[in-house]
C-alpha cells in the first residue's frame, strides 16, 4: 500500500500568494504547488482513505476514485476546506471528526453526502484490513493524529504544539516505520499552536520510529534554515512524498 502526501504546507502554501523570497520564487520556477497539509492511504483496489482533506482539488484529484473514508485532524480549514466541495459527491463518504461542536463554516448544517463520526480518543477503526487508531494532540482546537497500520505502522501527526502524556505512552509503545510530525515553525518563533524544527525533532527523538520527517512548513520556515545552511537530522517533506507501508 501507498501512503502519499497530497500537500505538506502551512495554510497559505508554497509559493505563497505575492510572495517574492527565494523559496517561492524557486517552487514558482520548478512549477511547484504544495498544498495545505493532508495525505491519503492507496489501498490494493485502487480506493483511497484520506487523512485530511484541506486539499482543494480532492474531487479532480480523486475524480472517479472510491473514498472509503476520511479521517480528518481538525476543523481548520486548511485541513477541512476539501470537504465543501466533496460533499456535494453521489456516494456518501464516512468523515471519522474528534469532539468539536463548533466544526467549521456551514459543514454540519449542510452535510449533504458526508456522514460525520466522531471518535473517542485511541479508538481503533479497521478498514480493507487497516487498523487506523485516533490520537489526541494538543492545539487550538480538539485535534487528533492518526495511527495506521498496515505491513509497517504510519504516525500521522499535525497539527499540534505538544503530544500529552497519554498520546506519548501510547505512540512510544509501537514499532513506528514512518513518524510525520508538525514543525511550522522556526526555533525562534514563539508559538502555543505548533512545534518548530526543534522541538518536533526532539518529540521524534524521543519516540525513535524507524524514520522521522517534518510536515506544515511555510517559506517562513524554510527560508530561514535554508540561509543557516543547516541540515536537520529530520526532513521536511516535499508534497507527493510517499512511502510503501
Ligand atoms: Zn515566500
Ligand atoms: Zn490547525
Ligand atoms: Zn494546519
Amino acid at each position: 500500500m501507498k501512503f502519499e502526501f497530497l500537500g505538506t504546507s502551512d495554510t497559505g502554501g508554497i509559493p505563497l500568494h505575492n510572495c517574492h523570497c527565494e523559496i517561492c520564487e524557486e517552487a514558482r520556477e520548478s512549477g511547484t504547488n504544495n498544498r495545505s497539509t493532508s495525505a491519503f492511504l492507496e489501498l490494493g483496489d485502487g480506493s483511497v482513505i484520506l487523512f485530511d482533506a484541506g486539499y482543494d482539488l480532492l474531487s479532480e484529484k480523486f475524480n472517479t476514485t472510491k473514498i472509503r473514508a476520511i479521517f480528518l485532524t481538525h476543523f481548520h480549514a486548511d485541513h477541512c476546506l476539501g470537504l465543501i466541495r466533496l460533499r456535494k459527491s453521489t456516494d456518501k463518504i464516512r468523515c471519522y471528526i474528534p469532539h468539536d461542536s463548533n466544526g467549521f463554516g456551514d459543514l454540519f448544517t449542510h452535510k449533504d453526502s458526508i456522514e460525520y463520526v466522531v471518535l473517542e480518543p485511541f479508538v481503533e477503526v479497521v478498514l480493507e484490513g487497516v487498523k487506523i487508531v485516533s490520537i489526541p494532540l494538543i492545539h487550538s482546537k480538539p485535534t487528533y493524529g492518526y495511527m495506521l497500520t498496515c505491513k509497517g505502522v504510519v504516525a500521522y501527526l499535525t497539527d499540534c504544539a505538544s503530544i500529552p502524556k497519554t498520546s506519548f505512552s501510547f505512540l512510544q509503545a509501537h514499532k513506528i516505520s514512518h513518524l510525520f510530525l508538525d514543525a511550522c515553525y522556526e526555533p525562534s518563533y514563539a508559538s502555543t499552536k505548533h512545534l518548530n524544527w526543534e522541538s518536533a525533532s526532539e518529540v521524534i527523538d524521543a519516540i525513535n520510529p524507524k524514520n522521522g520527517y517534518l510536515i506544515h512548513a511555510s517559506c517562513k520556515t524554510l527560508l530561514p534554515l535554508k540561509k543557516s545552511g543547516k541540515s536537520l537530522k529530520y526532513p521536511y517533506i516535499p508534497s507527493g512524498f510517499r512511502v510503501e507501508v
